[in-house]
C-alpha cells in the first residue's frame, strides 16, 4: 500500500494526467508528471514536473526516484525506455501498452480471449490491401497500426477501386484494413481492477462521435447498447485478468443490430482513464481518476454506481469552449476547463456534464 502522502508519478502531462493530479491530490498526494512538451497542463496542478524526451534515460531514471508508483495516461508512450524506471511500479505494466499501442497486436489479443473485431487483415503494401478488399470487402477503413486517434491515420475506403486513390507513401508504417461495422450505437466500458484482482465496472456509456472524435456521452445508455454490455464487460474483464491489470482500464465496442447474434462488435482499447468516463467525476459515487489512484496505490477501490438517475457529458472541442459565460449562465451544468493556451479546431478544451436528477 502506498499511503497519502507519497509521490505517483505521471507519464503524459494533457487532461487525463490533469484530472488524475486533481484527484490524488484530493486523497493527500503528490503528482509528478512527465512529458516531452513544456506547456503541460498536467504539470500546472502538480507538485513536480520532468520535461524530457521519452527515450531520456538519466531523466526517467531521476523521476523515478522521487515516484512511490508509476501510471501513464497516454498509450502511446514508448516502451523501450520504460526500463530505466527503476524500482517504481509501473501500473498498469508495460505488458497493457505494448498490446494497445498496436491495433493489429490488439485485435489478436481480443480475438484469442473470444472478443470479436470487426473482421481485420495486416497490411504493409498495396497488394496486402487489394488482398484485405477481396477477402473482407468494401466498404472498409485502412488504418494505421500504431499512434492513431480521435479519427486520425484513418482512410474510408468505399469500393475496391479507392485503393487507387491512395498515395503510395501511405504503405511506408505498417497498417491494418478492417471492415465497416453497420453499428446501432458506440459504447465504452470503463472498468477498474486492484492488485487482488477484483473488479468494479461503472454504468456503460452510450457514445456519439462526430468526424472521429468522441462529441458526448450518455448514461445510462439506450436500450440498443444495454443489451449488449453484459457480453461487453465479460470480455474487459478477460482482458484486464489476462494482463494483470492494475488501474482503470476502458474497451470501445460497436453495438450491432438486435438479429446479429456475434455482437457487440470491439472497437479498441485504452489502457487507462477516458474521456468517456469523465462523466463519473459528478455522475458517479467514485470518480474513475479517484478509482485509479485508489487502484494503483493500493487503496480500497470506491463505490462505481450512479450518483444520479444518468448523466451528459459534453465535450467543449476547438472554439465550443469559449462559450463558458452560457454554460456557466446554467446553474445545472459542471464546467470542466483543461486549461490550454490555444482553441485549434479539433482540440479538446474542456467538457460540461449536466445529471438527470429526476
Ligand atoms: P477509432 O479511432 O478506431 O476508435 O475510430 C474512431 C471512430 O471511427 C469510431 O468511434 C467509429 O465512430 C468510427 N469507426 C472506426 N472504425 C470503424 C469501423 N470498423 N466501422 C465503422 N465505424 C468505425
Amino acid at each position: 500500500m502506498i499511503p497519502p502522502g507519497e509521490t505517483i508519478g505521471i507519464l503524459g502531462g494533457g487532461q487525463l494526467g490533469r484530472m488524475l493530479a486533481m484527484a490524488a491530490a484530493q486523497l493527500g498526494y503528490r503528482c509528478h508528471i512527465f512529458a516531452p512538451e513544456p506547456d503541460s497542463i498536467a504539470a500546472d496542478v502538480s507538485a513536480a514536473f520532468t520535461c524530457a524526451e521519452w527515450d531520456d534515460a538519466a531523466a526517467l531514471a531521476r523521476f523515478s526516484a522521487d515516484c512511490a508508483v508509476i501510471t501513464y495516461e497516454f498509450e502511446n508512450v514508448p516502451v523501450a525506455p520504460l526500463g530505466a524506471l527503476g524500482d517504481a511500479l509501473l501500473l498498469p505494466g508495460a505488458n497493457a501498452l505494448e498490446v494497445a499501442q498496436d491495433r493489429l497486436s490488439e485485435k489478436t489479443f481480443v480475438t484469442a480471449l473470444g472478443g470479436t473485431p470487426a473482421p481485420f487483415a495486416a497490411v504493409d503494401n498495396r497488394a496486402d490491401l487489394d488482398a484485405a478488399i477481396a477477402r473482407i470487402g468494401a466498404p472498409g477503413i485502412l488504418k494505421t497500426r500504431r499512434d492513431g486517434y480521435d479519427g486520425k491515420g484513418q482512410w474510408r475506403i468505399k469500393s475496391a477501386a479507392d485503393a487507387d486513390t491512395l498515395p503510395e507513401s501511405l504503405f511506408a508504417r505498417p497498417l491494418v484494413y478492417e471492415g465497416f461495422v453497420d453499428f446501432d450505437a458506440e459504447f465504452s466500458v470503463i472498468l477498474c481492477r486492484n492488485v487482488a484482482g477484483d473488479v468494479r465496472f461503472w454504468d456503460s456509456p452510450e457514445n456519439r462521435h462526430d468526424g472521429g472524435i468522441l462529441a458526448r456521452s450518455t448514461v445510462p445508455a439506450g436500450r440498443k447498447v444495454a443489451r449488449q454490455v453484459g457480453k461487453a464487460r465479460a470480455i474487459a474483464r478477460a482482458i484486464a485478468d489476462k494482463l494483470d491489470y492494475v488501474g482503470v482500464l476502458t474497451c470501445e465496442f460497436f453495438a450491432t443490430r438486435a438479429s446479429d447474434p456475434h455482437g457487440p462488435v470491439f472497437n479498441e482499447m485504452a489502457p487507462r482513464v477516458h474521456n468517456s468516463g469523465h462523466w463519473t467525476i459528478e455522475g458517479a459515487i467514485t470518480s474513475q481518476f479517484e478509482n485509479h489512484v485508489r487502484a494503483i496505490c493500493g487503496l480500497p477501490l470506491g463505490d462505481t454506481r450512479l450518483a444520479a438517475k444518468g448523466a451528459v457529458m459534453d465535450n467543449l472541442i476547438g472554439d465550443a469552449a469559449h462559450d463558458w459565460p452560457a454554460i456557466l449562465s446554467d446553474p445545472s451544468n459542471h464546467l470542466h476547463l483543461y486549461g490550454k493556451a490555444a482553441a485549434r479546431p479539433g482540440r479538446k478544451m474542456g467538457h460540461v456534464t449536466r445529471l438527470i436528477l429526476e
